[in-house]
């Protein structure tokens, strides 16, 4: 392809680009297709002869499309919305025209610079104290490719540093904290890096955030033990139910027990915090007086496209020690001189996308007006699914709702005191029944999950093109989705009185 026909087929892309999100509103949101089904439709080798891009363009319309979830269709309330948006596209286009592996200031200044500018500017909009700007010095902000590496990239700190610190410490004594609520994130690091971890039980009367109490007997418990637990992942913001981890009774703990890093895994709620009124729930005062790191997805409910998961640290140095290893053909005049970051010292690879293009340009665009009218947009729909649910007489909120997320399922109001209430049991396979109904639809998709023993259906608002006639629409239908499966509903256990 020669720079005329890039043109060409460049601006065929954005047409047909433009076509999809015109047509999305009228597509199924979740592909029908079964396992395996593109091998009947491509070749299992490369062709040896190179084909006419027209064709190749054409069969991704033919085969790729149809094998799409629609995570942009306005009827998508599952997992966490994953953000994308027109300037997200065009910044993507720009970063990969130079394809830049942008590892240190020299490889392309603008990279590094833009990084640690638009960073500071992400922490500003979501009131990140001072410290962790990078025009501080000391602390400061990245990019990284996604939450789970921000995580990990947060435990190897904050190992090196107890190492650092406890010289004596063994390695299998370590031991990372998250709780029964973390995200994988917290398993999949401590697998990595050969730690154990323990999971915190956190408990549904306290709306499933960590209390600073389970947290001290838990540090005294293995201390006794001679065990080291040396990081604590807490969330704002859990994948399950949108919990937030009581941090200000965790900051008196961390109190007697200094040497444990607190990493806030904010990956889906973070963004939340560009709104004052968010703040305090999200415990933004504690967030800055205490976290070590802290992470959030703007390519999640941020309007970037993925990926551009940003994370914060304290203390830079704790990274760079952690993990700057410099070979004599990466040494540069500003990197030897620390005149400039070397990002590459930030994360684990050496490459890095040109991720800050997207970030700049999406605040830029919208501003953080814009921003925040979107946030508030978002969670004001999701307040009128709660409402719905609230006025139901079958289904029922399982906890309060969290900015953007309803945690649900069927569970009958009882209209006399005699009327028998049916068993956990029974009511997780009623649950279960109709989350299988809602899951065989093609026009709507949400996501189940289970909070300690009980089966519940999530229901996540941040498409950018949900609007309230989409809500209205998913009321409707799960009501109906609801009353049919009760009807379908045949008790497999007996049924007996709570
Ligand atoms: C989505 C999510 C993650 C994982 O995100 P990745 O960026 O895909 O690793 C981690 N933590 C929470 C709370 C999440 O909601």
């Amino acid at each position: 392809m020669d720079i005329e026909q890039f043109r060409k087929a460049g601006y065929q892309a954005i047409d047909r680009i433009c076509d999809y999100y015109y047509s999305l509103q009228n597509r199924p949101v979740i592909s029908k297709v079964e396992p395996g089904y593109l091998k009947q439709h491509l070749p299992l080798t490369a062709p040896e002869k190179g084909e006419d891009f027209q064709v190749i363009a054409d069969d991704y319309q033919k085969f790729i499309v149809p094998g799409l979830t629609h995570w942009q269709h306005p009827s998508f309330f599952g997992y966490f919305p994953t953000a994308c948006t027109f300037e997200g596209i065009i910044a993507e286009l720009y970063a990969t025209s130079t394809s830049n592996p942008g590892f240190n200031w020299t490889s392309s200044p603008a990279c590094t610079e833009l990084e640690a500018l638009v960073m500071d500017w992400a922490a500003q909009l979501l009131g990140l104290s001072a410290a962790f700007l990078n025009s501080s010095g000391i602390g400061g902000g990245s990019l990284q490719t996604t939450a789970s590496d921000s995580a990990l990239i947060s435990v190897v700190a904050a190992r090196s540093l107890y190492q650092q610190t406890h010289p004596d410490a063994k390695l299998e004594d370590l031991v990372i904290y998250t709780t029964t609520q973390t995200h994988s994130l917290g398993l999949k690091a401590g697998l990595v890096l050969g730690l154990s971890v323990r999971a915190l039980e956190v408990k549904s009367e306290d709306r499933f955030s960590l209390k600073g109490e389970t947290l001290r007997i838990a540090l005294e418990e293995d201390e006794k033990q001679g065990k080291k637990p040396f990081i604590l992942i807490a969330t704002v913001g859990t994948t399950s139910s949108g919990a937030i981890d009581n941090l200000p009774e965790i900051k008196a703990v961390v109190k007697d027990h200094p040497s444990l890093w607190i990493h806030v895994d904010a990956a889906w709620a973070g963004v939340a915090m560009s709104c004052p009124e968010n703040r305090e729930k999200c415990f933004l005062n504690e967030i800055n007086e205490f976290a070590n790191s802290f992470c959030t997805n703007f390519h999640k409910w941020g309007l970037v496209n993925f990926d551009a998961s940003t994370l914060w640290v304290r203390n830079r140095k704790h990274l760079t020690d952690a993990l700057d290893v410099t070979p004599p053909f990466l040494r540069s005049t500003h990197g030897d001189a620390g005149t400039v970051i070397d990002y590459r010292n930030w994360h684990l690879a050496l490459g890095r996308r040109f991720r800050s293009l997207k970030l700049w340009f999406v605040l830029r665009s919208f501003g953080a007006e814009g921003f925040r009218a979107y946030i508030r947009r978002t969670i004001a729909l999701n307040q009128q699914f709660a409402d719905f649910i609230a006025t139901s007489d079958i289904l029922s909120l399982v906890t309060p709702p969290s900015l953007a997320l309803s945690v649900f399922r069927i569970e009958p109001k009882r209209n006399s005191p005699d009327q028998v209430a049916l068993s956990t049991e029974s009511l997780n396979s009623l649950n279960r029944l109709f989350y299988g109904r809602i899951s065989a639809r093609d026009d709507i998709l949400l996501t189940q999950t289970v909070l300690n023993g009980v089966h519940c259906i999530r229901f996540a608002v941040g498409a950018a093109r949900t609007e309230s006639s989409h809500i209205q629409a998913a009321c409707d239908l799960l009501h109906t989705e609801a009353k049919l499966a009760i009807e379908a509903w045949e008790p497999t256990t007996t049924e007996d009185s709570k």
